[in-house]
């Protein structure tokens, strides 16, 4: 057996280089859409991919692995084995499963509902269900947002055989289970988390929702047991609606989000400074209209893609994003390459973290400069917008992993049937009469991101649990530079040479648990 120094340094020393181009690459086809872009984009990322499914490496990383070993070694190996695992397929069950991917993706992008006869995207469908009154024209859009679902489902069923088949080959139960073991994640543990999870929002989240059905049985001029899908504010009732929600974009009104967003950042003792000046980060035709933050060579090299334009909600994502940009330039000098990099739940514990400080009062106050009683007097409803949202997240999260669970169990059961099954029980939505439809399968993510929900959440509850720890041990976040020296030494230092798991107890003084959760959520209303 070869020496497991040697093999990582090898490793190391070609991954870099293909990561670097990649994501350079990737980067290059956000920010202009250009075929020529695309093109190297493909080019950049089969290297990489290719490079990761290399037989032999991996086998000798296996050979040479412990699991569970700590120190920097073994955390290394452990690292290349994970990224490398889900590349280990048969070369023709890859290539069908990237195509099967690629097909569905495309067609959930050229797919467009009908309303009223004219075809609509997700955006006009999405304003419909925020704005209308009309209960039919309500129906009708939440039915086109759907019809997506029975285009594709069959293809995502066998896309579950297909993972299934691969993850088998590798040795595990099924997609779900390798899936965990590759990101990390403990089966177990993550059940645990969701039940309790369940357990600690299901009577304020009843208590949240018989208030909002109240309001929209009013609304729509019908009772409470007539409401269905189509009377919520989204199709999948994923995000809290607008009504009762706190208008804070008259605060923001003519501001410099951008330079708010430095403030922010100096006030807890980052310089952000490089980052903004190698970022793309207004609006533009050919570019992406979302946001996002890359750590383009895992050396300095941050860089954040945001749309930034002169609302509140851009100046949380610009938080967010910097959050995770902060977090890739704040590992320890002497980490060598694969352990300069972030656990999901953690970066997205730090971003989340990051952008919540715009909600904060302390926020308002002192960084966008509004009046104490203009402050005083948003407080409260804040902190009841901000747990109705951890509410309605958690229990979507909920019917999320549970379908993708099952999904990967058996990929040939009644899904139509289980699909309304789990958004009744942890939702409290009842389905349109006599449905039966794969509207499982409008939800993209099942498709192209699959088993990757709970993530999301063990982030938020991540970022509760710091909050908590900086607010006692820093008296706070915005304008104590002492947090920023918190989240620098323990969350952010250590990269990844500290497992995930422990690296929040580390950093939060405590180990995940939905205590931080259940103490939110009871600001509901
Ligand atoms: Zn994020």
């Amino acid at each position: 057996m070869r020496d497991a120094l040697a093999i990582l340094d090898e490793a190391e020393a070609r991954l870099a280089p293909l990561s670097l181009a990649s994501n350079l690459a990737w980067w290059e086809s956000q920010v202009a859409a250009t075929e020529e872009n695309a093109e190297k984009r493909t080019r950049a990322e089969l290297a990489w991919s290719d490079a990761l499914a290399d037989r032999e490496l991996f086998a000798a990383v296996s050979a040479a692995r412990e699991p569970g070993a700590n120190g920097a070694v073994g955390r290394r190996l452990e690292l290349l084995h994970n990224l490398m695992l889900t590349r280990q397929l048969p070369d023709d069950l890859r290539g069908r499963i990237v195509e099967l991917e690629t097909s569905v993706d495309l067609r959930f992008s050229r797919h467009r509902g009908l309303v009223g006869g004219v075809e609509v995207g997700d955006t006009k469908i999405k304003r419909i269900l925020r704005g209308s009154d009309d209960p039919k024209e309500r129906r009708e859009a939440w039915e086109a947002s759907k019809t997506v679902g029975a285009e594709v489902a069959d293809d995502i069923r066998e896309l579950a055989r297909l993972r299934n088949e691969a993850a088998r080959a590798l040795g595990y139960r099924d997609w779900f289970a390798l899936s965990l073991s590759a990101d990390e994640l403990e089966e177990q543990k993550l059940l645990d988390t969701l039940a309790d999870a369940d357990r600690v929002t299901a009577e304020p989240f009843a208590r949240w929702k018989a208030v909002l059905d109240e309001r929209l049985a009013t609304r729509f001029g019908c009772s409470v047991s007539d409401l269905r899908p189509w009377h919520y504010a989204d199709p999948f009732f994923q995000e809290t609606p607008p009504d009762g929600a706190v208008d804070l974009d008259p605060l923001v009104e003519r501001k410099d989000i951008v330079a708010l967003a430095r403030r922010t950042f100096d006030g807890i003792g980052f310089d952000v400074d490089g980052i903004l000046a190698r970022s793309d980060l207004y609006p533009r035709d050919g570019k992406n209209q979302h946001a996002f933050c890359i750590d383009v060579d895992r050396r300095g090299d941050v860089r954040i893609l945001a749309n930034t334009v002169e609302t509140h909600d851009s100046a949380m994502t610009m938080l967010h994003e910097l959050g995770h940009g902060v977090y890739d330039l704040g590992f320890r000098e002497d980490l060598p390459w694969l352990l300069r990099s972030t656990h999901l739940v953690a970066t997205e514990a730090s971003a989340l973290l990051c952008g919540a400080l715009s909600g904060r009062r302390e926020w308002l106050e002192l960084v966008l400069g509004a009046s104490p009683p203009e402050v005083a007097d948003l407080g409260s409803k804040l902190e009841a917008a901000r747990a109705a949202e951890l509410l309605v997240f958690t229990r979507w999260v909920l019917v999320m992993n549970a379908f993708e669970r099952a999904l990967y169990a058996d990929p040939e059961a009644d899904l139509d049937t289980l699909w309304w099954e789990l958004v009744a029980r942890y939702q409290g939505v009842s389905p349109p009469d006599g449905r039966q439809a794969p509207d499982w399968a409008a939800k993209i993510h099942v498709a192209v991101a699959p088993v990757y929900y709970h993530t999301y959440l063990y982030g938020a509850i991540v970022a509760l649990q710091l909050t908590a720890a900086l607010e006692s041990d820093a008296g706070g976040i915005v304008d104590r530079p002492e947090a920023g020296v918190l989240l620098r030494d323990k969350l952010f230092a250590p990269g990844q040479s500290v497992r995930w798991d422990r690296l929040v107890e580390q950093s939060s003084g405590s180990l995940l648990s939905v205590a931080s959760l259940e103490r939110a959520v009871a600001h509901a209303t």
